[in-house]
């Protein structure tokens, strides 16, 4: 009956008009469809602000946050040192369409902590940064092919809209209209973790580049088992195609250096996006200089923006990145790990197959026995029962990524206490959540 009685105490009524309004004016009443609460059914809330671990939403509702503008908000929502930065560096204009010393600040720290990214181009978003690479790859190698991962997304970028993940499984297309075969033929994929495959496919096709989520977020949290990524670099190396890590989700997540630093294996090309904006946009893409140096105007290859290295976001991204410390980064990792041992623990009394992990402070879940390690397992997973947790630990105040298929994230803002609160939420909601399987 708690479940009752905490979504009667729980008013949606100016979420609820909004959304009615916002359905008239975009598809979905959303600016990007994972918004519209399709993996998980139901109406999805109206924000009206944040502030540290904490959003509420335009009905007053308070709810401890874990989605994190999917990722970028390492330190949290509203951190006082990246307001400031931006407001200082606003004063002086938003965009000028003209080098700023800011851009090469930024820079400078990235490369500072991913020494292999020796050259970098900034672009607004992880779609145009992954694009971009793909572009790069096929000018270097001279080759058409690239190979992905089912279940890894690397933005809507036409090439890349192949079994891709959360957001497009979730909407049951496999693939989108609109995006010409002749295309999409381009991009072979493979099972996330076979190995075989890959060396099948790389023998057999002439590959530009083998593109990887070097933790998978977008297809719920998955992580490569001992020897898959050192593999892809053999694989890579022996075949003359490129690796790229696409670290959009994962960089300055899963550890300080990102996929490098946890792997000890290096790309030849890497994405990042989402953090190093610290919820501005910003995305970068880069890797060696002789690779780099292709890129327009240096080379031939074309690429450019109106607002890359935007002063404003280049300043909420120094902001984020001098604030996020190898200490705060392992302290976030610690408070993560307090998160999925709990809810391990929570999940293990209720008697529910289930496991979780995380690498940093990116954590995920699945209800499921079994450690996942590819899509089609993920797939596998009770995602009814993860609909009935999201909504009773939404109604308690615990905001959990509105789909089976994403990864969850912690911010340096979310305080011991907050993690205790979680979890006796989180335990509540999963008993709900099981009667209401028995009802
Ligand atoms: C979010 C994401 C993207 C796309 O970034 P946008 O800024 O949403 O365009 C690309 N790759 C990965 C791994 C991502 O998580």
């Amino acid at each position: 009956m708690t479940a009752v009685t905490a979504a009667t105490m729980f008013d949606t009524t100016r979420s609820q008009a909004l959304m009615a309004r916002a359905r008239d004016r975009f598809p979905g009443g959303v600016n990007s469809p994972v918004r519209a609460f399709g993996g998980v059914g139901g109406e999805p809330f109206v924000v009206a602000r944040g502030a540290g671990s904490r959003i509420w939403d335009v009905d007053g509702n308070e709810y401890i946050d874990y989605v994190l503008s999917w990722g970028p908000l390492v330190l949290g929502h509203a951190p006082p040192a990246v307001l400031e930065a931006v407001q200082r560096v606003m004063q002086n204009g938003t965009s000028f369409g003209i080098p700023t010393g800011l851009e090469l600040e930024l820079a400078d720290v990235i490369a500072e902590r991913m020494p292999h990214l020796e050259m970098m181009r900034f672009v607004s978003s992880g779609t145009e940064a992954a694009m971009s690479v793909a572009r790069l790859a096929r000018a270097i190698t001279g080759r058409d092919h690239l190979l992905k991962f089912e279940g890894c997304y690397h933005g809507h970028a036409d090439s890349f809209l192949v079994k891709a993940g959360s957001g497009v499984a979730t909407l049951g297309l496999p693939n989108s209209p609109g995006v010409p075969s002749a295309l999409a033929e381009l991009t072979l994929t493979c099972a996330y973790n076979d190995l075989e495959a890959v060396e099948k496919i790389a023998r057999s096709v002439p590959l530009a580049a083998i593109l990887l989520e070097p933790i998978v977020g977008n297809g719920g949290y998955i992580e490569p088992v001992p020897g898959f990524i050192e593999g892809l670099r053999r694989i890579a190396d022996e075949t003359g195609a490129l690796l790229v890590f696409d670290e959009v989700m994962t960089g300055f997540r899963i550890a300080f250096g990102g996929a490098r630093e946890r792997f000890g294996v290096t790309p030849d090309l890497t994405a990042l996006g989402k953090v190093i904006g610290g919820g501005l946009p910003v995305a970068v893409y880069g890797g060696k200089r002789e690779y780099m140096s292709r890129v327009a105007p240096t080379g031939p290859v074309y690429q450019a923006g109106t607002l890359s290295g935007n002063p404003l976001a280049m300043a909420g991204g120094l902001a984020t990145l001098a604030a996020l410390t190898r200490e705060v980064h392992d302290s976030i990792t610690a408070r993560t790990a307090r998160l999925v041992h709990g809810m391990r623990t929570m999940a293990a009394r209720h008697g529910v197959p289930f496991n979780a992990s995380h690498s940093g402070s990116m954590w995920g879940f699945f209800f499921r026995e079994q450690t996942v390690t590819n899509f089609d397992e993920a797939k596998t997973s009770d995602t009814e029962l993860f609909k009935r947790f999201f909504h009773a630990a939404r109604v308690r105040g615990v905001y959990l990524a509105p789909s089976a298929f994403e990864a969850g994230f912690m911010s340096s803002a979310h305080s011991e206490a907050d993690i205790d609160l979680t979890l006796s939420k989180l335990d509540d909601a999963l008993g709900a959540a099981l009667s209401g399987a028995k009802g």
